[in-house]
C-alpha cells in the first residue's frame, strides 16, 4: 500500500509549491518528498476536487495530524515540479540503485543544472515531457520555475 510506502520513505523534500500571499506578506511554501511522492499541498485543495492517488495523499495527511502538515526529511531546499523531481530520482536509482541520499541529492542538483543551462525549444520540451511520461500540464522548465534558494 502506498500508505506504508508513505511511513516507511526517510523523505528527500522539495519545495512542490511557493505562494506568496499579498495580504499577509507572508509565503508559503509546500514541500513534497522526490522519493515517494508525497506531497504536502494536496491539503489546500478540497478533497473532492483531487484525483484518486492525491485523495489517498490527502487522507494519509489527515489521520496524522496537524504536526504532519510540515513533513519531515532531508530539505533540499531547491524549487521544483515534484513530478520532475520525482522522474530525475527514478532515473538516478536506476542508474544507481545503491546510492545514498546525499549523493543523489547532489547528483539531482546537477541534474536540474543540466535542464537550466540547455535552452531547449519548445517543441523538444514537448517530448521531454512525453518522454519523462510527465503530467500534459506540465510546462516548467524555465530557470524562473526551477531554482535554488
Ligand atoms: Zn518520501
Amino acid at each position: 500500500m502506498k500508505e506504508q510506502e508513505y511511513d516507511s520513505c526517510s523523505h528527500v523534500l522539495v519545495f512542490s509549491k511557493i505562494e506568496h500571499d499579498r495580504w499577509e506578506g507572508r509565503t508559503y511554501k509546500s514541500s513534497g518528498c522526490m522519493k515517494c511522492g508525497l506531497d504536502n499541498s494536496v491539503l489546500d485543495c478540497h478533497r473532492r476536487y483531487l484525483p484518486f492517488d492525491k485523495a489517498i495523499m490527502y487522507d494519509y495527511l489527515k489521520k496524522k495530524g496537524p504536526s504532519f502538515t510540515y513533513l519531515t526529511g532531508i530539505e533540499t531546499n531547491i524549487a521544483c515540479d515534484l513530478d520532475l523531481a520525482q522522474e530525475i530520482y527514478r532515473k538516478i536509482k536506476i542508474a544507481h540503485p545503491n546510492i545514498d541520499d546525499k549523493t543523489a541529492i547532489q547528483y539531482f542538483k546537477n541534474a536540474l543544472d543540466h535542464i537550466r543551462s540547455v535552452d531547449v525549444s519548445d517543441e523538444r520540451k514537448e517530448s521531454r515531457v512525453k518522454r519523462l511520461s510527465l503530467n500534459p500540464s506540465f510546462k516548467s522548465w524555465n530557470g524562473r520555475d526551477v531554482h535554488v534558494d
